[in-house]
């Protein structure tokens, strides 16, 4: 290891950090980008580029299958992302880790397979007020065909989830528990070991919905105890098109195949086709080869940081940019737990988020408005949705400064 390198890992320096994402680099309608849509989707440094553009240039082919050298290199690097993967997330074994699109078809395959073999008539699955759609719409589907219910796990009106009420709740019927780790509409970090521990109770599993903690905290699956953790490489620094889906060994192996295909099988004949083992048995067909790879780049690239120095900085930045939206008449805040990360969700009186949306991009601020794919915890707060800023480690203030300036404008343009 070099000094620099050395250097990243002891001390964090967003400035330095920031050095790493040509894209921050670039002037939006005229004005230096500022960069506050990371819950939607994390800017790539360098290196994940790199290392896309270097697989097509010089290893492209497919996997597990060729008698060549570049099938060779392609297979060694595609399951070295794997190993990086599972040691990230503190996994016992990479094949606990099964390549998905993202955080949606994660859930998807956990709840079309298990959901499938496991549930029946009258089962309950339990999922916050406040989760994202991906956490909600495919347990109802799967619910709708098992006879099940999805019921909502109450949630405060500042997004605190009320475990009391989750208490209430718990009984033999509940089979799973379906919790984000941090909520993308309102930044509320849930106390998920407690809920894996409430959900093993009555021995229900727990699904956690990582999509939006990867980026922000650290991870330990086998701590935790968590049954499935999803997440999507786009929302941590890798490219779009690949997740992650962890489980643990004995319920993936006892878990039938969500799709079929080359890959997912062993032998196969008309007479009957066996499949093959963890974790390729979830992983039918072609890969996204070059994303896969990319995403372990990006595991590197996280692991060469100070996480502990990003994760100060980026609560700084939070605690900043609360205080002026404090301080600023007009903006009323929404979320606003005690435990939060990365978001900062508000109203602007009298405004509609879009047109707020609108006039911060064209002062080259990024920011998403609507209902951020959580319409029932929108619906509960009685509102259409929030003007959200969300921050990760290469925001600085200066880029919450260019925020509130852009407000400023914005609110003598609307109110
Ligand atoms: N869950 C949460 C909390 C999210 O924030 C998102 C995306 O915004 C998703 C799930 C879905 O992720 P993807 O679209 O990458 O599948």
């Amino acid at each position: 290891m070099n000094d620099l390198a050395i250097d990243r890992r002891s001390t964090f320096n967003a400035e330095l950090v920031r050095q790493d994402f040509p894209i921050l680099q670039q002037d939006v309608h005229g004005k230096p980008l500022v960069y506050l849509d990371n819950a939607a989707t994390t800017q790539k440094p360098e290196a994940v580029i790199q290392a896309i553009v270097d697989y097509y240039r010089k290893d492209n082919s497919n996997v597990h299958r060729g008698a060549h050298a570049l099938a060779e290199r392609a297979t060694d690097k595609f399951e070295q992302a794997r190993v990086k993967v599972a040691g990230l997330i503190n996994a016992a074994e990479p094949r606990q880790i099964i390549w998905t699109r993202g955080t949606s078809e994660g859930i998807n395959l956990v709840a079309a397979s298990w959901g499938r073999s496991q549930l029946r008539e009258g089962d309950r699955i339990l999922v916050s007020a406040m989760e994202h759609h991906s956490n909600i719409v495919p347990w109802q589907m799967i619910a709708a065909q098992m006879g099940a219910t999805v019921e909502p796990i109450p949630v405060s009106n500042d997004g605190t989830l009320d475990l009391d009420a989750l208490q209430g709740m718990l009984d033999a019927r509940v089979r799973m528990v379906a919790c984000g780790h941090v909520s993308n509409a309102l930044g509320s970090v849930n106390p998920v070991e407690q809920i894996v521990l409430m959900a093993h109770s009555v021995g229900a599993l727990c699904l956690i919905d990582g999509a939006q903690a990867m980026s922000h905290l650290q991870v330990d699956v086998q701590a935790l105890d968590c049954d499935f953790y999803v997440f999507s490489a786009h929302k941590m620094f890798g490219p779009t098109g690949v997740g992650v889906l962890y489980g643990k060994a004995e319920l993936l192996e006892a878990m039938p195949p969500y799709q079929g295909g080359g890959e997912m099988i062993e032998t196969v004949s008309f007479a009957g086709t066996t499949y093959n083992q963890l974790p390729y048995k979830f992983e039918a067909g072609t890969p996204d080869i070059a994303g896969v790879i990319a995403l372990g780049a990006a595991v590197d690239y996280l692991q060469s940081l100070d996480r502990e120095g990003a994760e100060r900085h980026e609560q700084e930045l939070l605690e900043y940019a609360e205080a002026k939206a404090r301080a600023m008449p007009g903006i009323t805040l929404v979320g606003t737990s005690a435990k939060r990360t990365g978001v900062l969700s508000f109203l602007m009186d009298g405004t509609h988020p879009h047109d707020v949306g609108m006039l911060l991009d064209q002062q080259g601020v990024a920011v998403r408005t609507g209902n951020h794919c959580a319409q029932p915890i929108m619906d509960q707060l009685g509102i259409p949705g929030t003007v959200r800023a969300s921050f990760c480690f290469y925001n600085t203030r200066a880029d919450i400064d260019r925020l509130f300036e852009a407000l400023t404008k914005a609110k003598q343009f609307l109110v």
